[in-house]
């Protein structure tokens, strides 16, 4: 049977639903998701656009400019409370980054190691700890290029202290 998840923001107008697992759980510790959620990161399960469907008030949208890519990150919120929801990328058109926490129940999904990665770990705030056995990645998962970036993994789950990254 599919797995039916519902989500939505804060005051309740805009309402989500989507289908099925997500393709992948990246934990995002760069200063635009920072700023995005007001909090040390962001949990986003990415779906394929056609497994999510919104229902209620319409998004708002808000676009800008990726410094590091130089592609259109598209920001969809409400406009009555601001919960920020989701995002749609033009660098990878036909999926959406769900803002994992607006779930009802934001535990849903898996984090494990075969679905999930941390990214921009150099920009991970003081106290966040990184875990151990997982990809986790300085800056993005792709290079500018399209290719694929190194990941590392820690033996040991570390803190984020003023020596990060040595
Ligand atoms: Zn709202
Ligand atoms: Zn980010």
């Amino acid at each position: 049977m599919t797995q039916i998840h519902d989500g939505g923001c804060l005051c309740g107008a805009i309402r989500y639903r989507t289908t099925g697992d997500p393709i992948q759980t990246t934990i995002c510790h760069c200063t635009f998701c920072q700023r995005l959620t007001g909090s040390a990161f962001l949990v986003e399960p990415v779906f394929k656009a056609e497994a999510v469907s919104v229902s209620g008030a319409p998004p708002k949208t808000y676009e800008l400019t990726s410094a590091g890519s130089g592609k259109r990150v598209t920001v969809s919120f409400c406009g009555c409370c601001g919960t920020s929801l989701m995002l749609g990328f033009e660098r990878f058109p036909g999926y959406v980054g769900l803002c994992g926490g607006t779930f009802d129940d934001p535990s849903w999904f898996v984090r494990d190691l075969d679905a999930s990665r941390h990214i921009f770990t150099r920009k991970a705030r003081l106290g966040v700890v990184l875990p151990a056995g997982m990809p986790l990645y300085a800056d993005h998962a792709l290079a500018a290029d399209g290719g694929p970036n190194a990941p590392f993994v820690l033996a040991e789950p570390r803190v984020v202290d003023g020596s990060w990254p040595s």
